[in-house]
Formats: C-alpha cells, sequence, structure tokens
C-alpha cells in the first residue's frame, strides 16, 4: 500500500515517562535530550528531509516542555512557548516542506503541531473556565479549581469514494486549486459510526445511498487534529444530486483514468497530493 502521509512514526511516545515526574526530570537534563525547531508551528527541514533539532539549551523562557518521545533512547521535545499562536490558513511554504519530509518525520511533526496546537486553542478548563496547566509531559492539561483531566482531542473525519460499475465518485470542493477533484470527505458526529457517516457524507453531498462499506487505511491530519479514516463503498446508481454548498461538481472516474492521472499523466481531473490520504485511497482503489 501507498503509506499515507503522516504515519510511520519512528518515535517511542514513553508512556510511562509521562506519568513518572522523577523519569521525566531526568529526560530533560539527559545530555541527549533534543529540542524541535520550529518557528511559531512551522518545522525547520535539512538537504536530507529531516526534521532540524537543537539542545535544551535553546528551550525558550517560560516555556512548557512536551515529551514527543524517545528515539533511540534519546529524549524528544517541543517547546510551548509564551506567544505561539495558533497559524491562520496553511500556507504553501509549510506544504513544499512536508513534500520533503521523510514519512517517519512528517509523522513526528504532525504530533508536536497537533498538540502545540490543542494547547494554545485550549487554555481554559471546559468544565469551570479556570486558567489551566500541563501535566502528563504535556499530554493534558489539569484544573487547579475542579481538578478536571483535559487531553489532546482527536476529530474523526471519514474519507470516501463510492464505487458504481467500475467507476469512482470524486468531487471538488470551491475552494480547491482550478481542476482538482478528490474524494468525499465529511466529520464523524456524536453517536455516529465510519459506516454511518461515510453513507451519510456521501448521501448529503452527492445524493448517493452506498452499501458495502470498507475500511481502506487512516491517517493523522494535523491541521489542526483530524484522524482521516478512508474508506470504499459501493454505490446504488450513479445519479447524482450535488449539494452545491458543500461540491461545486463531482464526476465518475474509470480506474484506468485515475491510474493515468495518479502517475502524473493528462487527465479529466488534478489528483490530491501524495501527502494526502486521499493520494493513498485512490491509489489503492484503482490497482484493486
Ligand atoms: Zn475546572
Amino acid at each position: 500500500m501507498h503509506q499515507p502521509g503522516f504515519t510511520g512514526g519512528l518515535l517511542d511516545r514513553a508512556d510511562p515517562l509521562r506519568q513518572n515526574p522523577d523519569l521525566l526530570a531526568a529526560a530533560i537534563a539527559d545530555w541527549r535530550a533534543r529540542l524541535l525547531v520550529l518557528d511559531n508551528y512551522e518545522p525547520e527541514v535539512d538537504a536530507a528531509g529531516r526534521l532540524v533539532w537543537t539542545t535544551m539549551a535553546d528551550v525558550p523562557e517560560g516555556s512548557e516542555l512536551i515529551l514527543l518521545g524517545l528515539d533511540e533512547g534519546k529524549p524528544c521535545f517541543a517547546a510551548l512557548t509564551p506567544g505561539m499562536k495558533p497559524p491562520a490558513g496553511r500556507p504553501m511554504r509549510l506544504f513544499a516542506m512536508i513534500e520533503q519530509l521523510a514519512p517517519g518525520e512528517a509523522a513526528t511533526y504532525a504530533a508536536a503541531r497537533s498538540v502545540l496546537d490543542w494547547h494554545t486553542r485550549h487554555r481554559f478548563c471546559a468544565n469551570c473556565a479556570t486558567p489551566t496547566v500541563p501535566f502528563h509531559a504535556g499530554w493534558g492539561r489539569r484544573c487547579p479549581n475542579c481538578n478536571a483531566e483535559h487531553f489532546p482531542r482527536v476529530d474523526p473525519v471519514v474519507i470516501m469514494i463510492a464505487e458504481h460499475d467500475g467507476r469512482a465518485l470524486l468531487g471538488r470542493q470551491p475552494a480547491w486549486p482550478p481542476g482538482r477533484y478528490s474524494a468525499l470527505a465529511g466529520f464523524l458526529e456524536a453517536g455516529e459510526s465510519i459506516e454511518g457517516a461515510v453513507a451519510r457524507e456521501i448521501m448529503e453531498e452527492a445524493g448517493v445511498r452506498v452499501s458495502n462499506i470498507r475500511y481502506v487505511a487512516s491517517q493523522p491530519w494535523p491541521f489542526a487534529s483530524s484522524l482521516m479514516i478512508a474508506c470504499t463503498a459501493t454505490a446504488a446508481d450513479d445519479a447524482l444530486t450535488l449539494d452545491k454548498h458543500e461540491l461545486e461538481d463531482a464526476i465518475w472516474v474509470s480506474r484506468e483514468v485515475v491510474r493515468e492521472v495518479l502517475a502524473g499523466g493528462d487527465g479529466p481531473f488534478l489528483p490530491p497530493p501524495p501527502y494526502a490520504i486521499a493520494f493513498t485511497l485512490l491509489t489503492e482503489w484503482a490497482n484493486a
């Protein structure tokens, strides 16, 4: 299978260290400990496609440390620094860097970005509105008033292609670059199964009834903290009724067309970028 972007992380997440303040203090003091170099939320990437790290001497004043994990025993941290701001939008420069990153490196960056983003957006207790403090080596926040514990959230998203008579349904959102078509997608709602969300989203966006929903792969998507769950489904027929708020257009494409487009050839649409799980999903479907 084409490995989904942001997967295959190489760090040991080292849960025992998160739970033991003495072990965590020893990890911070370890001479091998290293700090992820970030400019606000953006990584620095070297010529070999690896994340750039520095020593703990460079931890900015007033930072909280997040233990990302152990790399062959070396403790790896990210710093939650005062003044960090959730970035507005997604600069193209960032995606150019992500394309350069080796797969395991992108997974490390995704974890760091998601958890840092969660901290900056969740500074107050959801229960009593008191400012919270990090605990669990940066993998949680605790309320000093009501003792509630809060943990980084993950928002599940289903992304899927419906198939009918050897063709896949692809849609295009108005904000996408000209010509881009991809799998349909949407957030799971409370109380919903993956299968239920897939069927609902395809019906809502394209007016197509599906069955035989199958899981293909998943990926964390760190903008800000989604878990993309890729599926395929079988459509009852190919008549489309588009929700124009969600989809500007939708098309049915054959395996031959998808293979040609994914290989960089000409076709009726531009494919999703290789680090997006839609690319993995289309690749798996086209080669099935
Ligand atoms: Zn509270």
